[in-house]
């Protein structure tokens, strides 16, 4: 696989981002929690509270997924499909670094 630096530099980027991302909706949600004087208010709150957890669950997994590659890419597994073990078309993991099916197998899911 060539050009795994700069793959690395996608992941990297990608994952400072979501970490930032995480972090802004998580202070969002301790800050909107600590009031409780009215009620009407506080159902707002809970219902804020809920999409932001909500928006937070799926950027999670994204992180789990770009670490994932990045483990891949120090170990030297990078590239390769988790079902047939062949390497991923390089347009693949340019659209999506963090990709661990080739085309073929996605498709076959
Ligand atoms: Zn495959």
């Amino acid at each position: 696989m060539k050009d795994l630096e700069r793959f690395k530099v996608a992941l990297l980027e990608e994952k400072a981002r979501l970490e930032k991302d995480i972090k802004e909706l998580g202070d969002y949600n301790m800050g909107s929690s600590d009031d409780d004087r009215h009620g009407e208010e506080k159902a707002d709150e809970v219902e804020e509270f809920m999409n932001a957890a909500g928006e937070i669950a799926p950027l999670q997994e994204r992180l789990e997924e770009i670490k994932t590659a990045l483990n891949k890419i120090d170990g030297g597994a990078y590239g390769l499909c988790e079902k047939c073990h062949k390497e991923i078309d390089e347009k693949v993991l340019e659209a999506a670094p963090e990709s661990k099916l080739c085309q073929n197998c996605k498709a076959a899911e």
